[in-house]
């Protein structure tokens, strides 16, 4: 936890401390600002202007500590201003009171299941420590805060309980009924309380435009509105920390390779910034389902949204335009702006040296799920699966010794009749999923028009 020693992506002498929007228009802030606002002012997002980076031997010396632990060592070096060392090492430990398996297939490789958490899937990371941040820096702050989000199937459910009872915090979470599951909306449905749920006629792109536009909106400002999105800083800084657990407890000294299904590019992001921050990676497998513009980017050099986004049985990662893409833009010393054009072209050759992609189907990813159970007993869901077949396709295409791991990003139990119809049998439900099924579901629905949404935000939160 001592003595990290720091690189500096941006500028020379920045402060890791300091985030800066992504379009570079607005003043840096500090962490609880960046935290309260979610998007930037200009439209971009916050980054740290400096990644902090581990000392030589700080891994490994990490090695005996709890996931807790290993939390609280890497969120300190981002956020130890606004939330002392001691102060962190209780919210992680409150956050994160489940389990983080890493289970071995084979000699080299690995599952890593972030499936654990209340809503069972890898939201919950982000989510549980969302809740701990926030709720920490409203304890005496004025009103209430309201955190707006938009889901295309696991983040609402996660931010909804990250949130629930939390005083002084309301969420509303938008989400388009005809492309989550009975269980991932169920998950948002049935908490009441503090959490307003509210099922939008369009897809997840327009649940996310009305979102972003509410943010943007000057009549709104008399509700203090937020997002706990993937585009929130605290969303992505949890989402550094498996990749460093996994190295640390796996290949401390690397190589060590990481395969992430990915949709809106957060948790991605997580292993670039582990990586940034000297975690030893090889390269990052970057799946995709066929919402394949991020392989394509890579490809070509081309970035061309999909609007409307494609539907596929990931469901979770139908998303045809990532707002984290900017994010990655940043990184590699590019530019991408928030209408998804290009205004700065990035490192290519960077890029392709350290991120990998693959864009698999949905008749790849119900092969991959029956394979792996067939032949190795190695049981996925459908983001899963396209995480393992992109780790696959990579080794296939690359000697490697690296050790190598793939990230399943939730319970199987969550797609009962997709792995029913290929497996033959209903996976069993986590306590927190079966528990679901005698709950009374409650939610509001609305046109994918912004005028309807205006009025839904004011009569709710502004009577
Ligand atoms: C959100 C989600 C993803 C995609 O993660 P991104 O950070 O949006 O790329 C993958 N799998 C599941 C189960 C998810 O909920």
């Amino acid at each position: 936890m001592a003595g990290s020693t720091l690189a500096i992506v941006w500028e020379t002498g920045m402060d890791p401390m300091l985030y800066a929007s992504t379009n570079g228009q607005t003043p840096k802030v500090g962490l609880a600002q960046a935290l309260m606002q979610g998007q930037a002012p200009d439209k971009g997002l916050y980054l740290p202007v400096a990644i902090p980076r581990f000392a030589p031997g700080e891994l490994r010396s990490l090695r005996d500590r709890s996931y807790p632990e290993i939390a609280a060592a890497v969120l300190a070096k981002f956020a130890s201003r606004t939330f002392p060392p001691e102060t962190l090492e209780v919210m992680c430990r409150q956050a994160y009171d489940f389990e983080v398996p890493i289970e071995q297939v084979d000699e080299r490789r690995f599952v890593m299941r972030l499936d654990r958490g209340p809503t069972a899937s890898f939201k919950d990371f982000a989510g549980r420590m969302m809740g701990q941040m926030f709720g920490r820096l409203r304890r005496d702050a004025p009103g209430r805060l309201v955190i707006l989000t938009a889901t295309s199937g696991d983040t609402g459910s996660a931010v909804a309980h990250a949130f629930y009872r939390i005083p002084k915090i309301e969420v509303m979470v938008l989400f388009p009924p005809a492309e989550v599951s009975p269980r991932q909306r169920k998950q948002m449905t049935t908490l009441g309380e503090n959490i307003t749920a509210v099922g939008v006629q369009g897809k997840f792109d327009d649940c996310q435009a009305l979102v972003k536009q509410a943010f943007t909106d000057p009549t709104l400002a008399g509700v203090q509105l937020t997002s706990a999105n993937s585009i929130n800083v605290g969303r992505l800084l949890p989402q550094i920390v498996y990749y460093v657990y996994a190295a640390v407890r796996l290949a401390p000294e690397g190589p060590i390779l990481f395969s992430v299904p990915s949709g809106n590019f957060g948790n991605m992001m997580g292993a670039l910034l582990a990586a940034r921050m000297g975690v030893p990676v090889e390269r990052i497998v970057v799946a995709t389902n066929d919402n394949d513009e991020v392989p394509r980017f890579l490809e070509t050099g081309r970035y061309e949204k999909i609007v409307p986004s494609r539907h596929c049985i990931s469901n979770a990662m139908n998303v045809g335009h990532p707002s984290n893409f900017a994010r990655v833009f940043s990184l590699f010393g590019g530019w991408l702006d928030e209408t998804g054009a290009i205004r700065r072209m990035p490192d290519m050759e960077g890029m392709r040296k350290l991120l990998w992609a693959s864009s698999v189907s949905d008749e790849e990813t119900r092969g991959t799920i029956r394979h792996a159970w067939q032949e190795r007993r190695l049981l996925l869901e459908p983001h899963g699966a396209v995480g393992w077949l992109g780790l696959e396709r990579y080794l296939a295409a690359h000697p490697s010794s690296a050790v190598a791991v793939s990230v399943e990003t939730a319970h199987p139990a969550k797609f009962p009749e997709e792995i029913e119809r290929l497996l033959g049998f209903t996976p069993e439900a986590p306590p927190s999923l079966a528990e679901l099924e005698q709950k009374d579901e409650r939610f509001i629905t609305m046109p994918a028009d912004y005028g309807a949404f205006h009025r839904l935000i004011l009569d709710t939160y502004h009577p």
